[in-house]
């Protein structure tokens, strides 16, 4: 039985009054995973939602650890400040700040040597959607973790399948999409390890609203969501997770 996890990632938005009142308004509640990924200057603040059952992560870490690497957050420093968890591999960090296949997957491996669990995110963009790729883009990518480092890093780590073109354009996948894809995570996984394929959360990301959470989460293989747009309310976020017990 896999427990449901919903996670807000807040992007780079908020001020510090606003990231306070949000992670403020945010409930955990029994039987869900609640997760909020604020920007890295909210995290102090925001950590205050962990007394309330909150679990904290960073939106992306460096690669390497502490060291003169301006601009940079280690996964020392996440988890430091409170994160038990930190997003890689986000599709806005793939297309908007070039971030390969290697550098997730070395991103990856950051986040569990720092003591992190890493939420690794994977989905096919509007053109490879349209082309019939998205079997083989999101094998790739995962592929480049797997292949690497075998499935038993599944046993500390999240995915989250999140097709670009469903990513902020109210536009979701349908519950029948998502599955599909959920599907042939796990079976990737299960060649490797069919025991960890069956105990791996796999999230489904894009457009997830209160309305379309509870259809979504009815999927075998759908264990939960990454919210963006919605999780900037703590009213609507808190229905999305009421919905998905
Ligand atoms: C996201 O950016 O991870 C995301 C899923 O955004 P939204 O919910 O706004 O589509």
């Amino acid at each position: 039985m896999r427990k449901p996890f919903i996670a807000g990632n807040w992007k780079m938005q908020l001020d510090c009054q606003g990231a306070a009142q949000l992670a403020e308004g945010v409930r955990a509640h029994a039987g869900v995973d609640v997760l909020i990924a604020p920007a890295f200057v909210h995290l102090a603040e925001a950590s205050k939602a962990r007394q309330a059952g909150v679990l904290l992560a960073g939106q992306t870490l460096a690669a390497t650890e502490n060291g003169a690497f301006t601009g940079e957050v280690s996964g020392e420093m996440l988890l430091d400040i409170g994160c038990e968890y930190v997003i890689v591999g986000h599709s806005e960090r793939r297309a908007m700040f070039n971030e390969s296949d290697l550098l997730v997957a070395l991103k990856f491996r950051r986040a569990q040597a720092s003591g992190l669990t890493p939420i690794v995110c994977v989905g096919e963009t509007l053109a490879e959607h349209e082309a019939g790729q998205t079997d083989a883009v999101v094998a790739r990518q995962l592929a480049a973790i797997l292949d690497q480092m075998g499935a038993s890093v599944f046993a500390h780590a999240l995915i989250s399948y999140e097709p670009v073109w469903a990513i902020g354009t109210g536009k979701s996948a349908s519950p029948e999409q998502a599955q599909a894809v959920h599907a042939q995570i796990r079976s990737q996984i299960s060649k490797h390890d069919a025991t960890l394929a069956g105990s791996v959360r796999i999230l489904y990301g894009g457009s997830v609203k209160s309305s379309n959470v509870k259809a979504l989460m009815l999927m075998p293989d759908i264990d939960g969501a990454l919210v963006g747009g919605a999780s900037l309310s703590a009213e609507e976020f808190n229905k999305i997770v009421a919905a998905a017990v």
